[in-house]
């Protein structure tokens, strides 16, 4: 499971309601930022999350109105001595920008307390059980980045199983649930697959930054549980969104519903706009929409199958529910 807290849901500027672009994901102890808007810090302070546990801040592009937040941030965890280097990680022309930046406000790496990673689409880091990855998004000719997060497809052991064949508790267990065959005092020998429940799949996270266009993402994010994106404009102003290189609502949810993903979380709002007026737009073309506020908070699990694929997997058909796991290497420069 994955969590989320909305900390800022602009877009370009922020209002006295909606921060600048910041969303916190976590994942048990693990803290990520997805980019850091000016004022970050500050409604860190306000969610009372605080900073323990940030280590990675995932930055989508190099406009400041995603990455202003960063001096402050880093300034702030530097004067309470806050042990440990944040990573922050873009795309090549996002890190140098973020160079530029950081080295003429809070010094080096070493003087500011972080680190700098340009990555290119494909893995980001890998943990036991989920992964991150980066994917290549088209915005005003920048090199882009979105993020995926997912964990892993796993097993459970049935306990039923285990103590109908005698498996004790303990170093036994712990081998078939990592996955070893184990020979039991009797010389019995058990496989984990003689003891294992049926495949139970990882939540999937989708969280694309600004984006001009949604025919390339369809594939990477298919079938996520959640989907954060923006939704800048609205489709009266369609000639606005394009030129601005921005999204609909209604092209947000037309990529929600092509991908069959779980649920739409809209960010990146203009105040020119109602959060109801996005809503109904996205909601006429994907009812399971939602448009974030600051402070939002949304639990991203895994999604159960649509019900006519569950009554496939019973009569044993062969079944579309499968993750992708396979990522297109690409250029980020989208
Ligand atoms: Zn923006």
């Amino acid at each position: 499971m994955f969590e989320l807290v909305f900390l800022g849901t602009a877009a370009a500027v922020p209002s006295a309601e909606r921060g600048s672009p910041a969303l916190l994901v976590a994942r048990g102890p693990a803290r990520f930022l997805v980019d850091c808007g000016e004022g970050t810090q500050r409604q860190l302070m306000r969610g009372e999350l605080g900073f323990r546990g940030l280590g990675h801040v995932l930055l989508t592009h190099l406009h400041l109105d995603h990455v202003a937040g960063l001096a402050g941030l880093l300034a702030t965890r530097q004067l309470y001595q806050l042990g440990g280097a944040i990573e922050i990680v873009g795309s090549h022309e996002t890190v140098a920008f973020a160079h530029r930046y950081l080295s003429a406000t809070v010094g080096t790496e070493r003087e500011g307390g972080y680190r700098l990673r340009a990555v290119l689409p494909g893995l980001v880091l890998s943990r036991p059980g989920w992964r991150v990855t980066a994917l290549p998004v088209a915005h005003r000719g920048t090199q882009s980045l979105g993020y995926l997060f997912e964990e892993e497809t796993r097993r459970a052991l049935l306990p039923d199983r285990l103590d109908a064949l005698g498996v004790p508790e303990g170093p036994e267990r712990a081998a078939l649930a990592s996955g070893h065959p184990i020979v039991l005092a009797d010389g019995r020998s058990i496989t984990p697959e003689m003891v294992q429940g049926p495949n139970v799949p990882g939540a999937k996270l989708a969280i694309i930054g600004d984006v001009e266009e949604i025919a390339s993402l369809v594939e990477p994010v298919r079938r996520a549980d959640a989907l954060v994106i923006e939704a800048t404009f609205l489709e009266r102003d369609s000639a606005l969104a394009k030129s601005r290189g921005h999204l609909t609502a209604a092209a947000a949810a037309r990529l929600a519903r092509e991908a069959e993903v779980g649920e739409l979380l809209l960010t990146h709002i203009s105040g020119r706009y109602q959060s109801e007026e996005i809503l109904a737009e996205a909601a006429r073309l994907f009812p399971k929409a939602r448009v974030a506020a600051d402070f939002d908070r949304v639990s991203v699990t895994p999604t159960p199958p649509p019900k006519q694929e569950r009554e496939g997997r019973r009569r044993g058909e062969v079944i579309r529910y499968r993750r992708r796991r396979g990522f297109r290497r690409g250029r980020p420069d989208g």
